[in-house]
């Protein structure tokens, strides 16, 4: 067995859901999906081919022209949704209930007067969306961004793809440099992100080398892909089969596969079959 796959890989149920939502609108050119449904080449591929309109998360802030706009599994802020329908769109919501009960987290801490720190990626989509309807708050990416904030009690949650380790460390730097201040911590973080990461934690002893499936821009696959390099070990980051090198491949005799939350399970199915048709006949040549 060359190719040992990750026991939790790809498509997380928030993005599950969305598609099946999507597979079931009719006149798709009536709906604009508001910046990207998933950061996957491949899936956002099969939807223009269907006929939905896109705009790139950039352009969000020009309003669609379509009647009828999709909120994407990242969510949006009650303003951006209150812009949407002021305008006289008609909103299609696919955003995730984890992503809602982050929301639900944020909006909590700002209702007790807390100062908000938000543990994730400054302007990532998700997080614009928490952010936006809290006038006082603080992103926060690294353990290096935290510092003393002016408030007496600050409120902590995480994107919903933050790293746990991450978690950790930035909530106890926030507590260091925030000594007088009460700190609460509400764990956000989402269950599948946490498993895909301990099954590969689970993956890495087993293998010389893995391949992530998934989006280049997508948050977690390249999480996932540090993570491998960071034990030690070559990745190989692919958003499908015909990014597989021969020259890379051939080189180990046990590689670990592994995919992002919004990796379709064909393409993961394509990604090991050609690795095995590559590991195979180079395993010829040893
Ligand atoms: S990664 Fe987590 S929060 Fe994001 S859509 Fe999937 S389940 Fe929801």
């Amino acid at each position: 067995m060359p190719v040992i796959r990750a026991n939790v890989l790809g498509m997380c149920f928030g993005v599950r859901d969305a598609l099946t939502l999507l597979r079931g609108i009719e006149a798709p050119q009536t709906v604009t999906i508001h910046g990207e449904l998933v950061h996957n080449e491949v899936v956002l591929h099969q939807l223009r081919v269907r006929g939905f309109g896109m705009v790139t998360e950039a352009e969000r802030d020009a309003l669609p022209d379509t009647p009828r706009v999709l909120v994407t599994a990242h969510g949006v802020s009650d303003r951006e949704r209150h812009r949407l329908t002021a305008a006289g769109k008609t909103l299609i919501d696919t955003t995730c209930p984890l992503v809602q009960r982050v929301h639900a987290a944020a909006l909590k801490f700002a209702a007790a007067g807390f100062h908000l720190v938000v543990i994730g990626k400054p302007g990532h989509v998700e997080v614009r969306g928490i952010v936006e309807d809290v006038p006082s708050h603080d992103v926060v990416p690294s353990v290096a961004a935290v510092r003393t904030y002016g408030a007496s009690r600050l409120g902590v949650i995480c994107q919903s793809t933050t790293p746990p380790e991450l978690a950790v460390s930035v909530l106890a730097e926030i507590r260091r440099r925030n000594p007088h201040a009460e700190v609460t911590y509400a764990d956000t973080i989402c269950r599948p992100t946490r498993e895909h990461q301990r099954a590969l934690a689970e993956l890495l002893p087993q293998v010389e080398a893995v391949v992530v499936v998934g989006g280049r821009n997508s948050n977690n696959t390249v999480e996932l892909a540090r993570r491998v390099a960071d034990y030690g070990l070559p990745a190989c980051h692919v958003v499908g089969p015909g990014d597989l090198e021969g020259a890379w491949v051939t080189r180990f005799v046990r590689v670990g596969l592994t995919a992002g939350t919004s990796t379709l399970e064909e393409t993961v199915d394509a990604v090991e079959r050609r690795l095995e048709e590559m590991m195979s006949s180079g395993a010829c040549r040893i």
